[in-house]
């Protein structure tokens, strides 16, 4: 469906849950979600996939599963060969820490799982532990080499830039893209939650990287695409910067967000949100809803001015 500002919407990202096995330092408290939300404030899978068939009827082609982490759902395999079912839907992705994908790779692929993005902020295994407050980066390794030789493409790798903690690593990520057909995708950090208090010391511009590499070569990214793509002579991979704040992708935007709660959000960065839960059962209504929703969407966010307008968290929307 197209927007007011002509923007042609056709991505719905959809938080399974706000819990996740990792608590990364600039995403979640230490102390996790507290209070944590209750089973039946949940959506249930059968709800989503309402949500999803009622939103194909409008123009969404493109689902992204996330979280929190979405991998600690249990049945997200059934749920994404469901999704794989409904008419329309030419795209199922997940967004993922990469912990738990090794194992279940292979299973989301059978199911209809067309494509996978994994965050990984250090290659370093102490700094990984400390930046995720525990996690284990040998896993995500292993997670990566499984998705490439299972034949996901592309592999998709999420860096959010970290003054001090990993711009000494942007070399090394880049030259990942040499001998790997992944495309490693450096993110600027966002002035929200947790990371609000960081964001004044940590904060990198993905052009300052661009403005010292200068062997990346510029390739014509898709419209709508977050990513600006380069690439290096001669790589399997591409490098791709994701710049919210020093370059605004809003008016080519193509996604609105469902949370684990049921509502809906059609700006990441705005206030705006939407209780869909009590329309689900009702398809007419649903998609009248959804159609409003989506005429709503603003023009564009304003996070130049310091921090996000969004009441809800990064884990809880999904990025
Ligand atoms: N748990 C999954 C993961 O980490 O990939 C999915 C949810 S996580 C909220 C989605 C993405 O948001 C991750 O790539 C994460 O690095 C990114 N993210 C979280 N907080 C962020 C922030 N303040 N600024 C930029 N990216 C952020
Ligand atoms: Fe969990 Fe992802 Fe947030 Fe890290 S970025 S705490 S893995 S939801």
């Amino acid at each position: 469906m197209i927007d007011k500002y002509k923007r042609n919407i056709n991505y719905l990202r959809i938080s399974l849950t706000d819990r996740c096995n990792l608590r990364c330092r600039y995403c979640m408290p230490e102390e996790g979600v507290v209070p944590k939300l209750n089973h039946e404030d949940i959506l249930r899978f059968e709800q989503i996939l309402k949500i999803i068939k009622a939103s194909s009827l409008i123009g969404i082609n493109k689902i992204r599963y996330t979280g929190g982490e979405p991998l600690i759902m249990n049945g997200i395999d059934n749920l994404i060969y469901e999704t794989s079912s409904i008419e329309g839907i030419e795209d199922i992705s997940i967004t993922t820490n990469g912990i738990l994908l090794c194992d279940a790779a292979g299973d989301l692929k059978k199911a209809g799982l067309n494509r996978v993005n994994i965050s990984l902020d250090t290659l370093n295994e102490k700094k990984f532990n400390s930046i995720t407050r525990g996690g284990d980066l040998n896993k995500v390794i292993q997670a990566i080499e499984k998705c490439i030789s299972l034949g996901y493409s592309p592999v998709k790798i999420n860096v959010v830039l970290l003054k001090g903690i990993n711009d000494d690593e942007i070399q090394d990520f880049i030259n990942l893209t040499l001998d790997m057909p992944i495309h490693v995708r450096f993110i600027e950090l966002m002035p929200m939650g947790t990371a609000v208090d960081l964001y004044k010391d940590e904060n990198i511009k993905c052009d300052e990287i661009i403005k010292n590499f200068t062997v990346l070569e510029h390739i014509t990214n898709e419209k709508s695409s977050t990513a600006e793509l380069y690439k290096l002579p001669d790589a399997k991979g591409l490098v791709g910067f994701i710049r919210p704040i020093s370059c605004k992708f809003c008016s080519s935007c193509n996604r609105i967000r469902l949370t684990s709660t049921g509502t809906i959000k059609p700006c990441l960065h705005s206030k705006q949100e939407y209780d869909i839960k009590p329309y689900i059962e009702n398809e007419e209504n649903l998609i009248l809803l959804l159609k409003k929703i989506i005429l709503s969407k603003p023009v564009e966010h304003h996070l130049e001015a310091g921090i996000s307008s969004s009441e809800k968290m990064m884990y809880e929307i999904g990025g």
